[in-house]
């Protein structure tokens, strides 16, 4: 591909308005929807404050089946899932939980919402999941679980993570939200910690229409607690409510409405990871030959839900050195995104570097505070691979979810291309761009909670 880059006035691989729709919306949503919903409305039954019967049942059956889990109990968000996880499992507050500080904020903010220390671990360089290494480094007599995150849509590395918690007496929660149908060691996500969670949310693999969780374990007792804490502590299993609430809960119920649009996705769930494995595959194939691009890895003993594609780019191997990485990426998310690809940067910094945990805002200081503490000022080298990967890559999101997103995937492939024939005219620009990294702005800037 030649021409004048679209950041300089040429024109652009993939034009304004030439996206068709039906081959990038998310979710893709038919007839089986619909009548998903109106089978609902025609039923008037719309929540689950029964447990065995009706469409949230039905969910959970399916998805139990599906991961191959005993038990599975449907919440109101994947967020809640990961609180009501912890609640079940009587995680005490005070208490600290092992987090990878590449993650969604979601999967720390739950463990504060249960007064849980988060305690931040950097990732592994390949699969951006957390480092077991790093993690068995920060237990402490404190340390209570380990929050393993399937980043991207990619297990996380569950042996080494399993025996740091049986060597310490941890519980193991996986947060399953992006990694729908993923298996790693031939078993899918969902059955390989003591209690796993899952986000139904709109943008994710397995979507409803707006907000849902799921929770599978093996354990038949953290089940109970889980569904005693989806509603207000009470016992669903009589034969009639009887308003008594056994234990401290709130209300974190699925909807039927969400539940039934998630079965009509689920039963199409198998079929559109075929087709984001073979049409990320193209992409990632097309990309292959790029120098300096380093695109996702997957271990031969997993496989990726594709929820996320993040990219990669190694100076060294392009040939400049001598380029802030950073500003390198400032420049390849221009040029890229001037060409119609949607990339971006997703996080900023790391989660320890968020505002929020950075001051414990909005929790009067807590949990912190539950030992006089303040949140710990994070330092870069405590974080050396999350810092760099936040500063040196970019992600796609969404589009590939389409199971007919393979054509725009292939233009998308086409604009790498044409970008990287004009490195020559980029490389100079990132050379010349001021660029800092976020949290040098807040080295000795704390700001009171
Ligand atoms: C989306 C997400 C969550 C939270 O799920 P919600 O349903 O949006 O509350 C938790 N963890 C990760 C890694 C996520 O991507």
């Amino acid at each position: 591909m030649t021409g004048a880059l679209a950041m300089f006035g040429g024109g652009r691989v993939i034009e304004r308005g030439s996206v068709p729709a039906e081959q990038v919306r998310w979710p893709v949503v038919t007839e089986a929807e619909h009548e998903a919903a109106r089978r609902v409305f025609d039923s008037g039954v719309f929540t689950s404050n029964t447990t065995g019967g009706g469409e949230v049942a039905s969910l959970e059956r399916e998805w139990a089946e599906f991961v191959g889990a005993p038990h599975c109990a449907a919440v109101s968000n994947g967020t809640a899932a990961i609180e009501l996880a912890l609640a079940a499992a009587g995680v005490e507050p005070g208490a600290e939980i092992l987090v990878p500080a590449l993650t969604f904020i979601a999967s720390a903010v739950a463990a504060v919402q249960r007064m849980l220390v988060p305690v931040f671990v950097d990732v592994d360089p390949v699969t951006y999941t957390m480092s077991p290494t790093e993690a068995e480094r920060l237990v402490t007599p404190r340390t209570r679980a380990i929050l393993a995150v399937h980043l991207h849509g990619l297990p996380a590395d569950m042996t080494a993570l399993r025996a740091l918690a049986d060597r310490h007496g941890l519980l193991l929660v996986e947060d399953a939200a992006q990694s729908h149908g993923a298996t790693y060691r031939g078993r899918r996500t969902g059955t390989l910690g003591d209690v796993a969670t899952f986000s139904l949310n709109v943008v994710k693999n397995l979507p409803t229409c707006g907000e849902g969780g799921l929770i599978t374990t093996a354990d038949a007792e953290l089940h109970r607690k889980v569904v005693l804490h989806r509603q207000f502590g009470e016992d669903l299993t009589r034969r009639e409510r009887d308003y008594v609430s056994r234990v401290l809960a709130g209300n974190a119920k699925l909807s039927a409405v969400q539940a039934a649009f998630a079965r009509s996705q689920l039963a199409r769930l198998a079929e559109y990871d075929e087709a984001r494995q073979r049409n990320v595959g193209a992409l990632l194939a097309r990309l292959a030959d790029l120098p300096g691009l380093v695109p996702p890895v997957v271990p031969e003993d997993r496989t990726h839900a594709w929820h996320i594609l993040r990219f990669r780019f190694d100076p060294v191997a392009m040939g400049c050195a001598d380029v802030d990485p950073g500003a390198l990426r400032t420049v390849l998310q221009r040029a890229l995104r001037a060409e119609g690809v949607p990339v971006q940067q997703y996080q900023q910094v790391p989660l320890p570097w968020q505002e929020a945990f950075r001051t414990g805002a909005g929790f009067g200081g807590y949990p912190w505070a539950l030992r006089g503490e303040a949140p710990a000022e994070p330092r870069v080298e405590d974080f050396p691979v999350s810092t760099a990967v936040v500063e040196d890559s970019l992600t796609l999101q969404r589009w590939h979810l389409n199971p007919d997103s393979g054509p725009v995937l292939l233009r998308c492939a086409e604009a790498f291309h044409k970008v990287w024939d004009n490195l020559d005219t980029l490389v100079p620009i990132a050379r010349a761009v001021e660029h800092r990294p976020p949290w040098t702005r807040y080295a000795n800037t704390r700001t009171e909670a």
